[in-house]
C-alpha cells in the first residue's frame, strides 16, 4: 500500500518578470496595480508592496483543474465554468434534493470541481469548505513596478492627420496606461487531499469510494503543476509573465496532522519548516529549485494515496 497523504502545503518564491496578473481596477485611464501594506519579517518595518490575491489564484486552479478534466465528472455549472457552482444545478431544477446532507452528496458525487474548490448552496443553505486554500502572492520588497502608457492607434489615422482633422482623430484614439511589475513573490498554498469526497454534512462520512478520491488528488495535483509553470490572470494578452524561477518546499503529513505554514517572505523559512519536521512526526519536506524540479516533486505525490480517515461509524 502507498503512502497516505493527510495534507499538502507548497511554499515557495516565484519570480515572475513584467506581468499585470492583478489589479485594483480602473482610476480613469489608468489601471492600478495590487497594493497590500505588510510587515517585512526580516526588517520588522512596515512596507507596501504587490499582491496578487488568494481568489486570483484560486481561480488560476481551478481552470486549469477543468481543462484537465474528461467533463464528464463536472456537474452542469462546472462544465461551463459557470461560478455558482452547484448551486446554479439545484436553482434550474436539475437536483431536488430534500436534505443539507442530500445537496452535499449529490454536489460531491457529480463533480470533481466543486469538490475539490468548494461551493455553496442557498436552498437547502449549506457550503461546502474549499479542500484548497491559497493566501495573497505577496511581493518580497522589492517589487518594481511600472506603469506604460500606451495608444490606441485607429486605422487611418494617418489619413485622417494630412487632412488636418484633429477632432476626429482624438476620438480614434486612446490613451492609456498600464501596470507592469517585476518581482519574486511569496507563494502559500494549502490542500486537504483528506477531506476530498468527504460529506460534511454529516462530517463521517465519505461520498464515493477509494478510486475516484484519488483521481480528484491526481487533478489537483496536476493543476498545481501547470499554474506553476504557466500563470495565467490578469491582461495576459499583452502582458504574459515571464516565468523565472519558483523555488520552495513542499511539505505533506502521512498522519492526521495539519502541515506547517511559514510564510516564505521570512529569508529562513525553509530552515524553519525542515527543524518543525523533524520534531513533528509524520511530517515530510520536498524541497524544489526551479519550476522544472517543482513540477517533478509534485508529480513524486501523484502515486501516493488520499488520506482517509476512519470514523468507525456505518457508512
Ligand atoms: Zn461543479
Amino acid at each position: 500500500m502507498s503512502e497516505k497523504v493527510f495534507e499538502i502545503a507548497i511554499l515557495g518564491r516565484a519570480l515572475w518578470e513584467l506581468h499585470s496578473l492583478n489589479n485594483e481596477g480602473n482610476v480613469g485611464n489608468v489601471v492600478e496595480p495590487r497594493s497590500v501594506k505588510i510587515i517585512d519579517p526580516n526588517t520588522g518595518e512596515a512596507v507596501t508592496t504587490d499582491g496578487i490575491s488568494g481568489e486570483m489564484l484560486k481561480h488560476i486552479h481551478s481552470e486549469f483543474m477543468w481543462l484537465l478534466d474528461g467533463k464528464e465528472n463536472l456537474c452542469d455549472a462546472c462544465k461551463v465554468l459557470q461560478p455558482e457552482r452547484f448551486n446554479y444545478v439545484i436553482k434550474i431544477g436539475k437536483e431536488k434534493p430534500s436534505t443539507v446532507e442530500e445537496a452535499v452528496k449529490k454536489a460531491l458525487e457529480s463533480c470533481d470541481i466543486c469538490d475539490v474548490h468548494g461551493f455553496m448552496i442557498e436552498k437547502p443553505t449549506v457550503a461546502r469548505k474549499s479542500t484548497i486554500e491559497f493566501g495573497w502572492a505577496l511581493g518580497i520588497p522589492e517589487v518594481y513596478r511600472d506603469i506604460h502608457l500606451h495608444a490606441r492607434h485607429a486605422l487611418g489615422e494617418k489619413e485622417k492627420k494630412k487632412n488636418d482633422e484633429e477632432s476626429e482623430e482624438i476620438r480614434s484614439q486612446m490613451i492609456y496606461h498600464r501596470p507592469t511589475r517585476t518581482g519574486k513573490y511569496a507563494i502559500v498554498t494549502v490542500f486537504q487531499p483528506w477531506r476530498i469526497g468527504l460529506n460534511e454534512a454529516r462530517q463521517d462520512v465519505y461520498s464515493y469510494d477509494g478510486e475516484r478520491r484519488k483521481e480528484r488528488y491526481q487533478l489537483a495535483l496536476k493543476a498545481y503543476q501547470l499554474m506553476f509553470t504557466r500563470p495565467e490572470g490578469a491582461m495576459t494578452t499583452t502582458r504574459l509573465p515571464h516565468v523565472v524561477d519558483f523555488e520552495g518546499v513542499i511539505v505533506y503529513s502521512t498522519k492526521p496532522v495539519p502541515v506547517p505554514v511559514i510564510s516564505p517572505l521570512k529569508e529562513d523559512y525553509k530552515a524553519e519548516i525542515k527543524k518543525i519536521a523533524e520534531t513533528i512526526e509524520g511530517i515530510e519536506v520536498l524541497e524544489f529549485k526551479g519550476v522544472a524540479d517543482f513540477v517533478e516533486k509534485i508529480g513524486t505525490l501523484l502515486s501516493k494515496e488520499p488520506y482517509e480517515m476512519n470514523f468507525g461509524g456505518e457508512k
